[in-house]
């Protein structure tokens, strides 16, 4: 049974699906800028998710968003939107910063070995829906406009404290001077936003007679409606979306439809590098490219991201992604000695053959993965999963499950590398019996450079990946 802590209710609730597919949305990045290693945190746990859900049989429908538009770089309503900051900055129209990054997000996503999502749904292209959506929670009485825009009404909405379990007097109390005098509350948001006469901003719509664009909040609620219809099944975000993001989701999915947005909440926590923040000021806005110039893979990332639990703080440190490095070359060796044993690397030469790696392992434990599957279904507790897979014997049906559930790309390029290196290692072989050791160091070398060694055992040479 699958359990998963739930934001809205502050409990580890049992997983029950509302209709006969799991709808997922993930709030997803926005596309102005190199993303760093702590954007891919929350898709690696998601990814988790998914994986799990589908491993434990359910069907799955998911969907991502881009933003790109209306996220200001106050994640509030002042201040210039990203898009245009980006666009500024690089000397192009925001519409092609975020083809750009769209790109480089979706290319590391399928570096990261995140399943694709059955939905990758651009803000921009929902600019229709969120006029519908604006237009119905006017009609539902929860909006007023301002000369800057069109507001959420907080006040109007009974719940709007209740998600993020938010102090509003105290909210209220502490607004900065200064805020725009024409919002009714601390709380209020914009729906949407009116470009003022002179402003820049080059993604501009028509609504309500005046040139505008969406607030940041109004995609998440309108792509919900359009792709999944709400309520969904699960909801996920990362911890900053709680107070401000995921309450005003609920709160306009409510006033415009009248529906719960979503039953279950899920949030992880932030990574921090070396015990600080990430950020430019810092230097430590490491990207995946940066890890593999110091030769770690997306993958090794993968699995420091995976040996912790999504609800925890993590403190990334290059030792510790060299110790998850590591731990996943050695579960690939781990699987390279079950495959050689298992006969498809067998060298032609019967002499060797006939004991190469010595004999068969004995018949790993039935549930070994099982136990596996119970850690992850408890609250997505990969650290605790992984170990377990630290510390039973597993066969090659489980490493498969396990890579199923991880996407850690522990054996999916094992087939072909072990047919390549089992025929140098034969030539090898040969080329020792005919007493040409210096074609066998060769081979040697040739080998270490495809990140394998030999160990010449009395039965034949063993390898190992090094790398
Ligand atoms: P940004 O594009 O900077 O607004 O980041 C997009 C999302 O990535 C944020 O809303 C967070 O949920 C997530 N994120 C950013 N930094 C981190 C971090 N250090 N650790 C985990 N998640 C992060
Ligand atoms: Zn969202």
């Amino acid at each position: 049974m699958l359990k998963l802590y739930n934001t809205a209710s502050r409990k580890l609730e049992a997983f029950k699906p509302l209709g006969e597919e799991v709808k997922i949305y993930t709030c997803g990045p926005t596309v102005y800028s190199e993303p760093h290693i702590g954007n891919y945190a929350a898709y690696t746990y998601w990814d988790l998710l998914v994986r799990a859900l589908k491993v434990n049989g359910f069907k799955v429908k998911r969907v991502l968003n881009l933003t790109d538009v209306g996220h200001l770089v106050s994640d509030g309503d002042e201040g210039e939107d990203k898009l245009e900051k980006g666009a500024e900055r690089e000397g192009k129209t925001p519409f092609e910063v975020a083809d750009y990054y769209i790109k480089v997000y979706l290319d590391n996503y399928a570096k990261m070995e995140f399943l694709p999502a059955d939905v990758v749904a651009r803000a921009t292209y929902y600019i229709e829906a969120d006029m519908r959506a604006v237009d119905l929670m006017t009609e539902h009485g929860f909006t007023y406009e301002t000369t800057d825009g069109v507001y959420f009404d907080t006040a109007k909405f009974a719940d709007y404290a209740k998600f993020a379990r938010l102090d509003l007097a105290g909210l209220q109390a502490g607004a900065r001077v200064g805020f725009s005098s024409e919002k009714r509350n601390a709380s209020d948001f914009a729906v949407w936003k009116f470009i003022q006469p002179g402003e820049k901003h080059a993604m501009r719509w028509d609504y309500l007679g005046r040139p505008g664009y969406p607030g940041w909040h109004l995609e998440c609620s309108t792509i919900i409606h359009e792709v999944l219809g709400e309520p969904i099944d699960i909801h996920t975000g990362g911890v900053d979306h709680i107070p401000v993001h995921h309450s005003n989701e609920i709160a306009q999915s409510y006033a415009a439809y009248g529906h719960d947005l979503s039953r279950f909440w899920l949030h992880c926590d932030f990574i921090t590098i070396d015990g600080q923040k990430i950020s430019k000021s810092l230097g430590n806005t490491y990207t995946l490219e940066d890890l593999e110039k110091r030769g770690f893979s997306a993958m090794d990332y993968k699995m420091w991201l995976l040996s912790g639990h999504y609800q925890g703080t993590r403190n990334f440190t290059f030792d510790s992604l060299e110790a998850a490095k590591n731990r996943r070359l050695n579960w690939r060796n781990r699987i390279a000695s079950l495959l050689q044993s298992a006969g498809p690397v067998a060298l032609s030469s019967p002499k060797i053959d006939d004991n190469f790696g010595g004999p068969p392992p004995s018949a790993p434990p039935a549930d070994g993965f099982d136990k596996i599957l119970s850690a992850v279904n408890n609250n997505l507790n990969s650290a605790e999963a992984f170990a377990i897979i630290d510390n039973s014997e597993l066969g090659l049906d489980d490493w498969q499950k396990i890579d199923e559930l991880f996407g850690l790309r522990l054996i999916a390029d094992s087939p072909d590398l072990t047919a390549e290196i089992s025929g140098l290692i034969r030539e090898r072989e040969e080329a020792r019996e005919k007493k040409d050791f210096a074609r066998a160091d060769e081979i040697r070398d040739e080998l270490a450079r495809r990140g394998v060694t030999l160990k010449d055992t009395p039965g034949g040479a063993v390898w190992q990946y090094i790398k």
